[in-house]
């Protein structure tokens, strides 16, 4: 091995959820040099635990993290507790620079930094969210059915969460906020038996049985759940200026994490994978072996079939 060879990484794997432990396991156990650079802010650290992680069922998400680690420690894979600030391709490499270490260079990288989730501006809801206030109802609804939910906000998709929600609970209000509702939104909710209070939420606080909605009115609302429709922004900034949130949607070229950018693959929640842990480290696993057939090709032309051309 070059001395360059040695001080290349074969992927820079951005951020340490699900996603990025999931490509790190896949990398390790096909014996390539990873660094995994992780911040430790995860989307979901306000729930403290994860549901729907097969054998791991209500696992709190340090110690998810914690064993991640441990059984990565058998592996190629270094840990950087540190932050990302800049991933930006130089040739044939792609420089990631930290803001302890320095840079690392690296032959692919995936980002897997997840996205944040944007909670409306409503005094209170920040405080309760992950804790009586929540936006997936396969995560969180269980531990509180049968109980009194309330939905709130933005449109109501092709999904309608107040719909889904009667699974769980057969006592269902939706909060449109003062906002008017359309024709086929009044409809859905109809159909799915659930009344709309449409006043003002001027805020929310905890109560004994879950939260207490304040309304426009001076009624309270007390709800046992608060669901949310919400938008949520992908954690981009480090790839800014080569590429933007609304390029990240676009760039992804396949299920399997590839992009149209040379060398950079996308994983998790900030993908095309469906916003859950066992999803985004599934996610992990196939960008993973993206990059592993595609270091493969690159060292052993003409030993892989050729990729199909891009879809865009
Ligand atoms: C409140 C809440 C509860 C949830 N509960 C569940 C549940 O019970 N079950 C379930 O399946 N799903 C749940 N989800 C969804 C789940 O959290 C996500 O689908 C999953 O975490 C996505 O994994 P990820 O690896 O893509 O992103 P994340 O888990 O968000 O991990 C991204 C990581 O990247 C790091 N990072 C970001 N930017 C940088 C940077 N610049 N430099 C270095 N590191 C960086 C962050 O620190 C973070 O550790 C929940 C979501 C929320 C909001």
């Amino acid at each position: 091995m070059t001395a360059e060879a040695r001080e290349v990484y074969d992927t820079v794997i951005v951020g340490g959820g699900p996603a990025g432990l999931g490509a790190a396991l896949y990398l390790g156990r096909s014996c390539r040099r990873v660094a995994l650079v992780d911040s430790g802010d995860a989307r979901n650290m306000a729930a403290g635990v994860m549901h729907n992680v097969v054998t791991n069922d209500g696992v709190t998400i340090a110690d998810y993290r914690a064993r991640a680690r441990a059984e990565l420690s058998r592996y190629t894979v270094e840990f950087l507790d540190d932050e990302v600030t800049r991933v930006a391709p130089e040739g044939e490499r792609i420089v990631t620079t930290t803001r302890g270490a320095g840079t690392l260079t690296s032959r692919t990288v995936i980002y897997a930094a997840g996205v944040r989730s944007r909670l409306p501006e409503v005094p209170g809801l920040a405080e309760l969210w992950g804790k009586g206030v929540f936006e997936c109802p396969y995560c969180h609804a269980y531990e509180v059915r049968g109980g009194s939910f309330g939905v709130y906000g933005g449109s109501v998709p092709g999904e309608c969460l107040a719909a889904t929600l009667t699974a769980w609970t057969s006592s269902i209000t939706y909060l449109s906020d003062g906002r008017r509702l359309p024709e086929e939104e009044r409809g859905r909710l109809d159909a799915a038996g659930v009344p709309v209070v449409a006043d003002a939420v001027l805020g929310v606080a905890a109560h004994p049985d879950g939260v207490e909605v304040k309304l426009g009115d001076g009624r309270s609302l007390a709800l046992t759940a608060l669901f949310l429709h919400l938008e949520t922004e992908p954690r981009v900034a480090p790839l800014r200026p080569w590429l933007t949130a609304e390029d990240l949607a676009s760039v992804q070229t396949d299920e399997r994490g590839r992009t149209s950018l040379p060398r950079l693959y996308v994983a998790g929640d900030l993908g095309r994978t469906m916003q859950q842990a066992a999803m985004a480290a599934a996610s992990g696993g196939l960008a993973a072996m993206s990059v592993n057939a595609d270091l493969v090709r690159e060292d052993r032309p003409g030993a892989l079939f050729d990729l199909p051309p891009a879809a865009h």
